[in-house]
């Protein structure tokens, strides 16, 4: 699963263009539901 960059909007999987609907943003992270890992840097 992924989710827009901007405004965290979760995108649906079975979108083709790989834009976020609410901003346009065409930058996602994936987003593992079970693991929740915060990099830090030091
Ligand atoms: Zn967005």
């Amino acid at each position: 699963m992924y989710r827009c960059a901007r405004c965290k909007e979760p995108l649906k999987p079975d979108s083709i263009t790989l834009q976020c609907e609410k901003c346009g943003c065409r930058m996602f992270y994936k987003d593992r539901p079970n693991v929740k890992k915060v990099i830090k840097a030091r």
